[in-house]
C-alpha cells in the first residue's frame, strides 16, 4: 500500500484531466483533482460548447432569411444579447456542475485552489500540501497576445463569451480556427466585422481549397477580410471606440468598438513551479512528453494543451485515459493520434480528415484528387448563393483514400463518420462501392467520378 495521499494528484479540471481522475479512481486508485478556476476547463467554460451555442444562435439570422423561399413570412426579427449569454450561462454552469459530480461519484477527491509543486511528490494547493506516487499535469492552455502598444485595449476567447452587450463593429485579429468561427458568430448576429490576418490566406495548415472557400463564403456573406494585414497600434478614443492602425500603408485606420486577438493559445504553466523542480519544457513552454505523456520525471506526467501539440478537447481526451490505463491498468497505454479529424464551426462549418493535398504530395509520388463543388438542395430554394466543396485525395498507387475535406451544412457531422473509414485504411472503390443516402450532401463522397491527377517533382 503506497503511503503517499493519494497514487494520482490531477492538476486541472478540463477535458483531459477529469478523464484520466475518472479512469484512474475506475481503476482503483486514490485519486484527487485540483481546479483554480471552474471544473470543466476551456472547453465548457470558455471553448467548444458555449461557443457552439453562439454558432448556433448566430445562423439564426441566416434560416430567418432561407425560410421566405420555402413559403414562410417571418416578422422582423429580434436579437438579445443578454438572453443568449444567460442561457449559455445556465448551461456551462449544469455542465460544470455535472463534471464536479461526477469526479465525486467516481470517487475522486474533488479539490478547489491553485496548485504549485513543491517536489516531484508534493503539490501544495493554498498552503495546504499534499503527497501524491505520481502527478498529472493537465493544466490547458491561455491566450497569447503579441505585445504591441494599445494591446490592453483588446479582448480573447477568455472575454468574449461574457461581454456586457453585442459589439457593432468588431475587428478580429489572427486567421486561425478561433478567428473565423468567431467572424461567423459577430457577423451571423448583425455586427460588422473585419478580419485582418498576417498571411495569404485564412486557416494556414488545411487542404488549400478549402482555405480559398471559405474565404470566398466569408466575403460573400459580409465579413471583411484583409489579408496580410498587421496591427501596428489600438488606441482608444474619447466615445470609447478604438481605433485601430496597420502596418501596411494601404490599410487605413480602422474604429471599431471591439478587438477580439485570437492569435493561438500558449501553455497555461504560470506559477506551478515546474522549472523549480526540473520539469523539461519545450522552447514554448510546454510540457516535454514521451509516447505514453511521461515527462522527464518519471513520476509526473502530462495531458492536453499544456503539451503544446495537437489542441483539441477530444485529443486531450484520450490522452487523460491512456495515463490513467499506464498507470493503473493492465498495460502501458498510448494515445492512438492517428489521422484526428477536426472541424471548424465557422459560416460555413468545414470537416475535415487526413491530409491536405499538399501534405499528400509531400508523401507519395502520385496523388488523385476528387472534387465536387453544388450548391445544395435546400438552397435551391434560397436566395442564398453558398455552395458546398467535398474533397478526396486518394495515393494513386495504392488507392487508399489519405484525406477527406468538406466545407457546407453539417460538414462537421458529416467527416465523423468518414474519418471511421480513412482510419480503417478504406480505398476509393471501398468509398464508390458504398451505396448512397440520397438526397444529401454526404452521398457525393461516394460518388465522386472526376479525377486530377499530381505527381511530386523531387
Ligand atoms: P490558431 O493557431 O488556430 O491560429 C492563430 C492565428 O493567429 C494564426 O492565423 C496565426 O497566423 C495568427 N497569429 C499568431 N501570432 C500572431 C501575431 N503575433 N500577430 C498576428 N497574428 C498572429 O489559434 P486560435 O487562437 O485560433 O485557436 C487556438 C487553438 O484552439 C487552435 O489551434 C485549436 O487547436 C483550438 N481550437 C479548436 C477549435 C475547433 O476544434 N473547432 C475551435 C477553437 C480553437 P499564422 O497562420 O501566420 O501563424
Amino acid at each position: 500500500m503506497s503511503t503517499f495521499d493519494f497514487q494520482l494528484f490531477v492538476i486541472g479540471g478540463g477535458s483531459g484531466g477529469v478523464r484520466a481522475a475518472r479512469i484512474a479512481a475506475g481503476f482503483g486508485a486514490r485519486v484527487a483533482i485540483v481546479e483554480s478556476f471552474r471544473y470543466g476547463g476551456t472547453c465548457v467554460i470558455r471553448g467548444c460548447v458555449p461557443k457552439k451555442l453562439l454558432v448556433h444562435a448566430a445562423h439564426f439570422s441566416a434560416d430567418f432569411a432561407d425560410a421566405e423561399g420555402f413559403g414562410w413570412t417571418v416578422p422582423p426579427a429580434t436579437f438579445s444579447w443578454p438572453k443568449l449569454i444567460q442561457g449559455k450561462n445556465d448551461q456551462i454552469g449544469k455542465l460544470s456542475g455535472m463534471y464536479e459530480s461526477n469526479l465525486d461519484r467516481s470517487g475522486v477527491s474533488v479539490l478547489h485552489g491553485l496548485a504549485r509543486l513543491i517536489d516531484p511528490h508534493t503539490i501544495e494547493v493554498d498552503g495546504k500540501r499534499f503527497s501524491a506516487e505520481h502527478i498529472l499535469i493537465a493544466t490547458g492552455g491561455t491566450p497569447f497576445l503579441p505585445e504591441i502598444p494599445g494591446v490592453e485595449h483588446v479582448i480573447t476567447s477568455n472575454e468574449v463569451f461574457d461581454l456586457p452587450q453585442l459589439p457593432k463593429r468588431v475587428l478580429i485579429v489572427g486567421g486561425g480556427y478561433i478567428a473565423v468561427e468567431f467572424a461567423g458568430i459577430f457577423n451571423g448576429l448583425g455586427a460588422e466585422v473585419t478580419i485582418a490576418y498576417r498571411g495569404e490566406q485564412i486557416l494556414r495548415g488545411f487542404d488549400d481549397d478549402l482555405r480559398q472557400y471559405l474565404h470566398d463564403e466569408m466575403i460573400e456573406n459580409g465579413i471583411r477580410i484583409q489579408l496580410h494585414s498587421q496591427v501596428s497600434r489600438i488606441e482608444r478614443q474619447a466615445d470609447g471606440a478604438l481605433n485601430v492602425s496597420f502596418v501596411e500603408e494601404s490599410s487605413d485606420n480602422k474604429t471599431v468598438d471591439c478587438v477580439l486577438y485570437a492569435t493561438g493559445r500558449i501553455p497555461s504553466i504560470e506559477g506551478l513551479g515546474l522549472a523549480e523542480i526540473g520539469v523539461a519544457l519545450d522552447p514554448k513552454g510546454g510540457v516535454k512528453v514521451d509516447a505514453f505523456g511521461r515527462t522527464n520525471i518519471p513520476n509526473i506526467f502530462a495531458v492536453g494543451d499544456v503539451t503544446n501539440r495537437i489542441a483539441l478537447t477530444p485529443v486531450a481526451i484520450r490522452e487523460g485515459a491512456a495515463v490513467a490505463a499506464t498507470l493503473f491498468g493492465p498495460a502501458q497505454t498510448a494515445a492512438d493520434l492517428t489521422t484526428v479529424p477536426s472541424a471548424v464551426f465557422s459560416q460555413p462549418p468545414i470537416g475535415t480528415v487526413g491530409m491536405s493535398e499538399t501534405e499528400a504530395l509531400k508523401h507519395c509520388k502520385e496523388i488523385d484528387i476528387y472534387r465536387a463543388n453544388f450548391r445544395s438542395l435546400r438552397h435551391s430554394l434560397t436566395a442564398r448563393k453558398e455552395r458546398t466543396f467535398l474533397k478526396l485525395i486518394v495515393e494513386t498507387a495504392s488507392q487508399r483514400v489519405l484525406g477527406a475535406h468538406m466545407i457546407g451544412a453539417d460538414a462537421a457531422e458529416i467527416i465523423q463518420g468518414v474519418a471511421i473509414a480513412i482510419r480503417m485504411g478504406a480505398t476509393k472503390s471501398d468509398f464508390d462501392a458504398t451505396v448512397a443516402i440520397h438526397p444529401t450532401s454526404a452521398e457525393e463522397f461516394v460518388t465522386l467520378k472526376e479525377k486530377t491527377t499530381r505527381q511530386r517533382h523531387d
